[in-house]
């Protein structure tokens, strides 16, 4: 059976999810109520009488059907109440394990260590051994400056003092008064043990009430002043006093008086893990800033500061932590308080002088390719493309033209929405490359992805008498020697792979162009690494996510901006239904109306976290009942990630010679797939994906002449808020539009998704809540390095970039 502490962390994960980013993901969660119902089963059967198990449950019944507001205001108190939890089992846990030899005391914070430095490691703080140090690196914290920078998630007003005659009952209250008594007393029941705190304020006697922790005793003495805070309820055996369980507490020394960190204030929270409570972290974070807060450095330029009035940075830091200053506690936990703007500030203004290095360096530093600016492949390709270049390809030709006919070397960013047609102006690029004689090679983000392209740009190139080669991970060994031979003697003209073609032994002999296809996909470091391979070879990435300004600054800062913002003529805006499970029969029966017609179709399944295995057995299942029970004379292929290279080729080519009529797979196809022929996309559980990813699969049809659709299968229950998401996806084919809407809700972290986005690591800042913020920085970043282009006058500012950026962004060498 699990234990309290991993059911805690089962409750805990989903929850502090959707709390994140100022609940950003509040509506990607569906079905919260169900899971929590089964938690708080297994909790009870624990810990039967916790009442705070039961109000858990209350705040999670009904829970689905809230609105926004009120579902955070019940998530922001469920922390509180799995806090108070935690911080029980922790100090139960540690008790046990302390049992008699030496207990282990939070850091007091009345001796400064003046030592520390912010390199300086935790384990050396006071306090803290090698042991905490160890759990402390659970939550990233290794260093002072790590410590430093793990700022509060959350904050709550304990500083409101009141009278104990004026409380009110299931309020969450602050009281301040003396100890009267301090005693443990026994139930009836076995071997549990309460302790009680008796305190009065002249106005009236309150309890607190500690469950099964007895060594709490020690820490008090009756004529001890303390500050207590919970929630108060009225308690049934003691005469109708008011009482507070497991009440945040906080023990007043005479001299520490103005040290309050626990209660009496607006006090902050932090996320923990196994081992290290709230009140630790607490007192180790005061203990680190009265030690060396003050020895953090202002890094910023005094022009600046003094320009948007931002204050010194250890007070930030104090600030942040232990707020004094500002009041407003809904700022506080957006991230939006004066001390949270002023390092989001600097950490913006870092980033985007970083991004103005890089950019200069490339402008002016490095010299490049000036190609010859000749046509011949070019205008023979044209002659043999079945269809005209829109007006918004030829306008990004002709800026691609340019760029590569200049000596600079050339950074340019290509978005434009699915099927706006970026291959062949991909294919244009690598041909201006080619009849240059250099090489040109084109990075795709997934195996199936860059086959396609090695089958559509072979059908282009090969009347030109262009050699392609295509070099995978997973392709043979021999097949990819061949491939590594012509790539080094140049008679691979072009090449297409994935991020196979970083890899050390690949060499170029004469790499002229790196096309990068789906960004979104590669870190920063990728592209450096593949430039790399070449003498400052010209470099074009291709995206089909709309990127909002303020995102597309922060991640291609130092990149020139091209946009296809129009579709190829005749196509059909695709038709979005939402279906749901009770009318799975009407769905089938028109994808059959579709096969009648001779077209073809996709079925999707999502990829759930973690459980890779299970997605995987649905799009198996599903298709075997597909094949069996609806569609017998039909061929259904399978395709899903852990297919072998050929395998998933053979599936694709049937499909793509409209032999397979159905194809059912695992998000593989997300990216770049084009079957002409295929007309509808059915999305499984559509509302576990991200808008922009649903873009990206609809995206898969509707590439032909023919009127497409797409059917999103609901579930039978379905959140509110995922109905409303998915009948606004169904409203609009803008990408643009959707990926805005996508940002907003889920945050740039998981709009990228996750760690390989390239996204600089920003612990303050947040570029889409400062995005006003972020200009500045830039404006100003920009601006000083115009104006001392080495920074000659700004050492800090040199030691800071080298420090943090130099290389994450592959940084030319700083002044
Ligand atoms: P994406 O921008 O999503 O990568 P593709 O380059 O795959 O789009 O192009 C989508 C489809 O549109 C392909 O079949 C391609 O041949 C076709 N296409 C590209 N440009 C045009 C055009 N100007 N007119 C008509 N069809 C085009
Ligand atoms: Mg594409």
């Amino acid at each position: 059976m699990d234990d309290l502490k991993s059911i805690l962390d089962r409750i805990r994960k989903p929850i502090s999810f959707a709390s994140r980013d100022d609940f950003a993901h509040l509506r990607s969660l569906a079905s919260l109520e169900p899971f929590i119902r089964v938690q708080v089963g297994e909790l009870r059967r624990i810990a039967p009488d916790r009442r705070e198990i039961a109000e858990i449950e209350n705040l999670f019944s009904g829970f689905d059907g809230l609105s926004p507001d009120r579902k955070k205001e019940h998530i922001m108190r469920a922390v509180a109440v799995l806090e108070t939890l935690e911080h029980q089992q922790a100090s139960t846990a540690a008790s046990n394990a302390a049992a008699s030899s030496r207990r282990s005391t939070p850091p007091a914070s009345s001796e400064p260590a003046p030592s520390l430095r912010l390199d300086t490691l935790i384990q050396y703080c006071k306090g803290i051994g090698p042991k905490r140090a160890e759990m402390l690196k659970k939550i990233g914290i290794s260093t002072v400056e790590d410590a430093l920078s793990y700022f509060p998630w959350r904050y709550e007003d304990r500083g409101n003092l009141k009278k104990i005659s004026r409380l009110t009952y299931g309020s969450y209250e602050t009281v301040s008064g003396e100890v009267v008594s301090a005693e443990v007393v026994s139930t009836k029941r076995q071997r549990v043990k309460i302790f009680e705190l008796l305190i009065t304020d002249g106005s009236g006697m309150l309890i607190g009430s500690w469950f099964n922790q007895p060594f709490m005793q020690k820490m008090f003495k009756p004529g001890q002043d303390v500050i207590l805070s919970g929630i108060i309820k009225s308690n049934p055996y003691k005469s109708g006093l008011p009482q507070i369980d497991n009440p945040d507490y906080e023990i007043m020394d005479e001299n520490e008086a103005d040290n309050l960190i626990h209660t009496g204030r607006t006090v902050p929270i932090y996320r923990t893990t196994a081992g290290i409570s709230v009140r630790y972290l607490r007192s180790m974070m005061k203990s680190i800033l009265d030690s060396c807060g003050p020895a953090v450095r202002d890094m910023l330029p005094k022009e600046i500061t003094g320009k948007y009035g931002l204050m010194p940075v250890p007070e930030a830091f104090y600030e942040i932590h232990f707020p004094s200053q500002e009041k407003d506690l809904s700022l506080l936990n957006r991230g939006m308080s004066a001390a949270h703007r002023r390092l989001s500030f600097e950490e913006l203004f870092a980033l985007e002088l970083g991004l103005a290095l890089r950019k200069r360096g490339i402008a002016t530093e490095k010299k490049g390719i000036g190609f010859k600016p000749l046509n011949g492949l070019e205008t023979a390709l044209r002659k043999n493309l079945a269809f005209k270049l829109t007006n918004a390809q030829e306008r990004v030709i002709k800026e691609i033209r340019r760029d590569m006919t200049d000596e600079r070397p050339m950074n340019r960013l290509v978005q434009g929405d699915v099927g706006s047609g970026k291959t062949v102006v991909a294919m244009i690029a690598s041909l201006l490359a080619v009849e240059n004689g250099y090489q040109a090679c084109i990075m795709a983000p997934t195996e199936i992805l860059a086959e396609q392209h090695y089958k559509n740009i072979v059908a282009m190139a090969r009347p030109l008498g262009v050699a392609v080669r295509s070099l995978t991970g997973s392709r043979k060994k021999k097949d990819k020697e061949a491939a590594l031979v012509d790539i080094g003697s140049g008679a691979a003209q072009i090449v297409i792979g994935t991020h196979a073609l970083i890899e050390a032994q690949v060499k170029f002999k004469r790499l002229g162009l790196a096309v990068i296809d789906e960004q979104h996909r590669f870190g920063v470091m990728q592209r450096s690494t593949l430039t790399a391979k070449g003498y400052e070879p010209d470099v074009l990435v291709m995206t089909a996510t709309p990127i909002p300004r303020t995102l597309a600054l922060t991640v291609y800062g130092d990149l020139d901006v091209s946009v296809i913002d129009e579709m190829p003529a005749g196509r059909k805006p695709i038709i979005t239904r939402l279906f749901f499970e009770s009318r799975r029969r009407e769905a089938y029966q028109f994808i059959e109306s579709e096969l009648k017609k001779d077209r073809q179709a996709y079925v999707v399944y999502p990829l759930v976290e973690e459980t890779e295995k299970s997605d995987l057995k649905a799009a198996t299942e599903m298709a075997a009942h597909l094949q069996k029970d609806i569609f017998p004379d039909r061929k259904i292929g399978l395709l899903h990630g852990r297919m072998k290279a050929g395998e998933k080729e053979a599936v694709m080519a049937s499909f793509q010679s409209g032999e397979t009529k159905i194809l059912v797979s695992t998000t593989v196809i997300e990216v770049g797939v084009d079957v002409a022929n295929a007309t509808v996309m059915v999305i499984e559980h559509p509302e576990r994906f991200g808008l922009a990813q649903l873009h990206q699969l609809r995206g898969r049809v509707g590439r032909g002449v023919h009127q497409s659709f797409c059917v999103l299968m609901g579930p039978r229950m379905f959140a509110e808020e995922a109905r409303e998401r998915l009948n606004a996806f169904s409203r609009t084919n803008d990408g643009f539009k959707i990926a805005e809407e996508d940002l907003r809700l889920r945050g740039p972290g998981e709009f990228f998704g996750t760690r390989q986005s390239g996204l600089p690591d920003l612990r303050a800042a947040n570029i889409i809540r400062d995005a006003d913020l972020l200009e500045k920085a830039r404006e100003e970043a920009f601006g000083l390095l115009q104006q001392d282009p080495q920074l000659a006058g700004y050492p800090q500012l040199r030691e800071l970039l080298r420090a943090k950026w130099q290389g994450r962004l592959g940084l030319i060498s700083v002044g």
